[in-house]
């Protein structure tokens, strides 16, 4: 740290990303992309713009964003992309949340530091002993709420009726859902944004789309929301989606077809390696997110998180006490998905 920095910041802690190392071939289960590169026409599309990145992108994204709009039955007016869900996040936290947030004491590790890095004071509501979101704790709560939905790491969902109460009950706050995950087995709550102006929907291109490297994700809201999240924007980067993404985006909505059969397939995946993992005598929570979320009780999450990385697989652990057992591991291909589980299996002989 230099003597420089502001006094506000010496005590934050930076949000810390799943591993990317290079140095070896990893097969790579730790950051919830997808194991599917993106369509093709996606790539040819991206080869096409290439040339005209001498000029600056459209800053207000409209190509995309009433594609965006058009599949999901909103206005353009309802929509913002930004480069990756995480700086709409970060727009969220810095636009809305001065009087404070309140989110689940597991969940996606940017809410924290978004918080800190905007100064928003925030309370984080434990999840019940069996690491589901006790309603309670949200309707009615007065405050600004932010939940993952499905929740990250657990992967367990709620449905549009849980959010839409919670929504319905805070009519002065606002209710931000980050469905990351959504497609993977949970529901959009994307058309209850027309009846409740505090409720604010976040997606990303990242998992279900193919696109992580891209970074784009979007937000859907009451058009008076969106409008203070573009006011964000462009205060900060007006031409925050650059020209390749936008045009990768567009194509991505077009090949729906890829995309149906591409999840299909994750969630499938997901359901053999969970059987898998079951009879091995893992714990699981039920996932409906391209991931799972298990603990065994003869080993430790770091031990496995460890024993797999020396050999060749990467997954994610978290220190934090309430889930240290557990690890994450994303959904790969089925023929990732056998090699993780032969491993597992090979990790847990050598320890009897
Ligand atoms: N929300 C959740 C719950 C996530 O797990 C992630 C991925 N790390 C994001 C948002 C951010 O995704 P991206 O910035 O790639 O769109």
């Amino acid at each position: 740290m230099s003597k420089f920095l502001s006094k506000r910041f010496t005590s934050m802690k930076a949000y810390v990303p799943g591993e990317q190392l290079s140095n070896k071939k990893y097969i790579k289960l730790n950051t919830n992309e997808s194991p599917f590169p993106p369509p093709e026409a996606v790539e040819n599309a991206a080869k096409s713009e290439a040339g005209r990145v001498n000029l600056y992108p459209n800053p207000d994204g409209s190509g995309l964003i009433n594609k965006l709009a058009e599949l999901y039955g909103v206005k353009p007016e309802n929509v913002v992309i930004g480069n990756g869900s995480d700086e709409l996040l970060a727009f969220t936290f810095h636009a809305f949340f001065d009087a404070g947030v309140i989110f689940p004491d597991i969940t996606y590790g940017f809410y924290p530091v978004y918080a800190q890095l905007y100064s928003v004071p925030y309370l984080e509501i434990p999840l019940r002993d069996d690491l589901t979101i006790d309603l309670n704790d949200y309707i009615g709560a007065g405050k600004n709420i932010i939940l993952a939905n499905p929740n990250a790491p657990t992967g367990i969902a709620l449905t549009p009726e849980n959010i839409e109460e919670i929504a319905r009950s805070n009519p002065d706050h606002m209710v931000v859902i980050d469905e990351a995950y959504v497609d993977f087995g949970a529901l959009t709550t994307v058309k209850l944004i027309h009846e409740y102006q505090n409720l604010l929907v976040i997606n990303t291109f990242s998992k279900s789309r193919s696109m992580a490297g891209a970074r784009l994700g979007f937000a859907i809201g009451s058009a008076p929301v969106i409008e203070d999240l573009n006011k964000m924007k462009y205060s900060f980067n007006p031409y925050n989606v650059n020209r390749l993404t936008q045009i990768m985006g567009e194509k991505a909505l077009e090949e729906e077809e890829y995309f149906i059969e591409k999840r299909r397939e994750i969630m499938s995946t997901r359901e053999y390696t969970a059987t898998a993992l079951k009879k091995f005598g893992f714990l699981l929570t039920p996932s409906s997110a391209n991931f799972l979320f298990c603990k065994h009780p003869d080993i430790g999450g770091y031990e496995l998180y460890s024993g797999l990385k020396n050999k060749g697989i990467l997954i994610r652990h978290w220190t934090k006490p309430r889930i240290s057992d557990y690890v994450r591991i994303t959904i790969g291909t089925k023929e990732q998905m056998d090699t993780l589980t032969k491993t597992i299996e090979e990790i847990l002989n050598e320890k009897k």
